[in-house]
C-alpha cells in the first residue's frame, strides 16, 4: 500500500473515532479557536496535575484534517510535561511549515498529516487544535489562564 494511502486511512480513523473527544468539567486550562476559512471549531481542555498534561480532551466540529489532527495530539501530549508538550508543538508547527521532516519515532501517527503540506488551505486546518493548545497553555511559566473553565 502506498504510504499516502496508509496516512489517509490514520487520518480517516481518527476522525471516525475521535480519541480523547469529550468535555472535560473542571479542567484547569480550556480555550476554543475557529477556522472561518474551514468552518472548523476547537475546543482543547486540560486537566493539570504536577506540572504534567495529565488529561488532554477536545470538543469541535470542522473537517477530517482538523479533527484528526486534534484527536492524534491528544493522544500525543497526554501525560506529557508542559515543557515536552511545548516542544511538540514546535516540531509539528515545523513539520507543517516544511521546514522539518520528523520521523515516527518523535511524532507517531502526527506524521499522517505530513501530506497536508502539500496543500496550504489545509494547513490551518491541522494545525487549529494546535495553535488552540498553545494558547491554554501560555507562552510563559507564570501564565494564568484567561479563559479557565473555572
Ligand atoms: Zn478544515
Amino acid at each position: 500500500m502506498p504510504l499516502d494511502d496508509i496516512y489517509k486511512e490514520v487520518i480517516l480513523d481518527h476522525y471516525k473515532k475521535p480519541r480523547n473527544k469529550r468535555e472535560m468539567p473542571g479542567a484547569e486550562r480550556s480555550c476554543s479557536r475557529n477556522n472561518p476559512l474551514c468552518g472548523d471549531e476547537i475546543t482543547v481542555f486540560v486537566h493539570e496535575e504536577d506540572g504534567r498534561l495529565a488529561d488532554v480532551s477536545f470538543t469541535g466540529q470542522g473537517c477530517s484534517i482538523s479533527q484528526s489532527s486534534a484527536s492524534m495530539m491528544t493522544e500525543a501530549v497526554g501525560g506529557k510535561s508542559i515543557k515536552e508538550a511545548r516542544e511538540l508543538i514546535r516540531q509539528f508547527r515545523g513539520m507543517m511549515a516544511g521546514e522539518a521532516d520528523p520521523g515516527e519515532d518523535e511524532l507517531g501517527d502526527l506524521v499522517a498529516l505530513k501530506g497536508v503540506v502539500r496543500y496550504p488551505i489545509r494547513i490551518k486546518c491541522a494545525v487549529l487544535a494546535w495553535d488552540v493548545l498553545q494558547e491554554a497553555l501560555g507562552d510563559g511559566e507564570g501564565f494564568a489562564s484567561g479563559t479557565s473553565a473555572h
